[in-house]
């Protein structure tokens, strides 16, 4: 139209624009997803509003997605009666306004394709915050016809595939929609596909399947009915009435072949039939609900597949790779909630790429299955890797998100699914050990070379991966600090290339040193050889006694803040007041053999102390040297060698 204002797409969404039409990428479906989730965004939107002013809902009461397609001129509509977009919004959501995500999913692209060109995973567009233009994809054209709940004018957005500019104008058929968002996607020729009512069905069933809103498909149903031969054409007419005029039209012109037809069927009609009955094929048009059971924690564990709890995975993180494990629970007492927790088998790529702590930390918050919030802030920064839904009946609908972030009873709510999450975790290492354990079977019917093969152990796997922020959580975490430390791994002198943990350390404690051993030892540096080489080792391994490999920069730190493990301290070997003694020995003759070489060594000591002068703290006779004829050792209460260096490595 006359009156349509144009606007160029801002640089980086034009530069993105164009990698993705251009990209060799495959699985066009994900645009379905991603116009679905806006749709779903956009209603939650608006139902969270009318919480608090049920009145914003007078325009339209439901709340739903509808998707059409016609192909005869090779479009798809998608429609929803969500909160939609003022004139200045569809300036700026949809292209001039920069969205940090965009340059990062270039960048996410470019790293994901084997040849640092433009085909990496498209799929991921929806983490970037960019999901819209995905439909580019598939489109020649798109038209975003939108009524805002505040704006009485029903705009347009219409872009051209390839073009650097997109127009606005007032809708030139006026106000079509009660309120909300309509996206008309003209397909290209490639993508006809789209405009099939079997494709969209699957795609959506696929897609729309956790989505908490009713999703619709209108689907065409063509079948013959009887009519009497004599009644005049207008009653015919009536009998319709309520069909889609479409369907009128289409009924009309099968008329005549109808007709033909049917003088076949008469020959066989019984003679005593006095009016022969007329058949005619009807269309009707329907919707059909493509998501039927969406709130998927308020169904029972029983009932539902591994399948679908990764597929809602898939759809909590917008299409980020497999969840490793999950836990699905009711939490009842005082404060009563459903709740569904995943971990991911791999780092989340939208975190490496600069997610916000928010996005990050939050969880899916229902309040009796309305989306409060996709990011609601219930975890600790160190668990940021978890996803999953709460849902309690307990919480007030019609408070503002900040209110309900402070209310007492999400604070009870946080620590419970905090509780909930360490103990996933805990099970699954359990399970892991238990899986990977050697087999005790009998080696009569165990194909040895299966069992030759070593299963690998799955929470190892996950640990190599996030041991990090569980140590991260053992140094912030101090209510959970017990469980946290039970979930970290090291090697030892006596894990054989294995890894162990604090508690299989402490229950191999028990019988070293006479029974005698009070501390967890361990020993710090930079890399496993580096440790194995300790001087420090030798009177440990002597005596047996297990030393853990620190060998991670915040492991040392992390021993330090924490202090002790089942209230056994935790002892860096490097530093002076480590004690080794077996057995009660003749106490007497202990401390005399030390004041003799005590003695003896004077001259000795009192000369090293004069060289070093203020660059050591004191020279001492050891007890525990073997081979080295000197060691230099820390304070117990300074810094370790192993600290220093770190320190000094972070200085810059
Ligand atoms: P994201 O959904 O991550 O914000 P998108 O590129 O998918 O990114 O969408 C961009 C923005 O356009 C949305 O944040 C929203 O403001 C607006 N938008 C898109 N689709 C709709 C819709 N159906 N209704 C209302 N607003 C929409
Ligand atoms: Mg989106």
């Amino acid at each position: 139209p006359e009156t349509a204002e144009s606007f160029a797409f801002e640089a980086e969404v034009s530069k993105m624009l164009d990698i993705v039409v251009n990209s060799l990428y495959q699985n066009k479906d994900v645009f379905l997803r991603e116009l679905i989730s806006n749709a779903s965004d956009a209603l939650d939107k608006i139902r969270f509003l009318s919480l608090t002013e049920p009145d914003y809902l007078k325009d339209e009461e439901k709340l739903h997605v509808q998707i059409e397609y016609d192909s005869e001129q090779n479009t798809l509509t998608i429609r929803d009666t969500g909160i939609g977009m003022t004139h200045d919004e569809l300036v700026s959501n949809l292209g001039t306004v920069a969205r940090s995500g965009t340059t990062k999913f270039m960048q996410a692209l470019k790293a994901g394709s084997s040849d640092g060109e433009s085909s990496g995973d498209i799929s991921q567009i929806g983490q970037f915050g960019v999901g819209f233009y995905s439909a580019f994809l598939v489109s020649d054209r798109i038209q975003v016809a939108s009524k805002h709940l505040d704006s009485d004018t029903q705009y347009v957005w219409s872009s051209t595939n390839g073009s650097s500019e997109f127009q606005i104008y007032e809708d030139p058929r006026g106000k079509t929609l009660p309120r909300g968002t309509e996206i008309t996607l003209f397909l290209k020729e490639d993508c006809i596909e789209y405009a099939d009512e079997y494709k969209i069905s699957q795609l959506a069933k696929h897609y729309s399947e956790f989505v908490t809103h009713p999703i619709y498909l209108k689907t065409k149903t063509t079948m013959e009915i009887e009519v009497e031969d004599d009644e005049d054409d207008d009653k015919n007419d009536d009998a319709y009435d309520d069909k889609d005029t479409s369907a009128k039209e289409e009924e009309e012109k099968k008329d005549e072949d109808d007709l033909e037809v049917k003088e076949d069927d008469i020959s066989e009609v019984d003679e005593e039939v006095e009016k022969p009955k007329k058949m005619k094929e009807v269309t009707t048009f329907d919707w059909a609900v493509m998501n039927g059971n969406p709130a998927l924690w308020t169904r029972s564990k029983e009932d539902i597949t591994d399948e679908e709890y990764q597929s809602f995975y898939e759809v909590l993180t917008k299409g980020e790779g497999k969840a490793e494990t999950w836990t699905h629970f009711n939490a009842e007492g005082n404060i009563n909630f459903r709740s569904i927790l995943y971990i991911p088998k791999n780092v989340p790529q939208g975190f490496q790429s600069g997610m916000t702590e928010k996005q990050a930390t939050g969880l899916s918050l229902y309040v009796r299955k309305v989306l409060i919030s996709d990011e609601f802030e219930l975890l600790p920064r160190y668990l940021y890797f978890m996803k999953g839904v709460v849902d309690s009946d307990d919480l007030p609908l019609n408070v503002n998100r900040e209110t309900l972030q402070e209310s007492k009873i999400i604070q009870v709510i946080k620590k419970k699914v905090v509780r909930k999450a360490l103990e996933m975790l805990r099970n699954f290492a359990k399970e892991s050990d238990l899986e990977a354990a050697p087999s005790e079977d009998n080696d009569d019917d165990v194909d040895s070379e299966e069992k030759a093969t070593s299963k690998t152990n799955k929470y190892n796997e996950w640990y190599d991966q996030f041991n990090a922020q569980l140590k991260m959580g053992a140094i912030d975490d101090e209510p959970n600090r017990g469980k946290i430390m039970k979930l970290l791994r090291f090697t030892s002198t006596a894990s054989g290339g294995e890894t162990t943990s604090l508690e299989r350390y402490v229950e191999n404690m028990k019988d070293k040193l006479g029974g005698n051993q009070k501390e967890i030892f361990y020993v710090a540096g930079d890399g496993l050889a580096a440790v194995e080489k300790s001087q420090f080792l030798e009177p440990f391994l002597e005596k047996g006694v297990e030393v853990l490999y620190f060998v991670d920069p915040v492991d040392e730190y992390m021993a330090t803040t924490v202090g002790s493990f089942d209230g056994k301290k935790l002892k860096n070997i490097a530093t002076d007041n480590i004690k080794l003694d077996d057995h009660d020995d003749d106490k007497d003759l202990a401390t005399r053999r030390e004041k003799f070489y005590k003695e003896k060594f004077k001259p000795l000591t009192t000369w090293l102390k004069k060289l070093y002068g203020p660059s050591i703290m004191r020279v001492a006779i050891s007890k525990r040297q073997i081979s080295a004829p000197a060691i230099v050792s820390s304070a117990e209460y300074g810094h370790s060698a192993n600290m220093e260096r770190i320190m000094r490595a972070q200085a810059y």
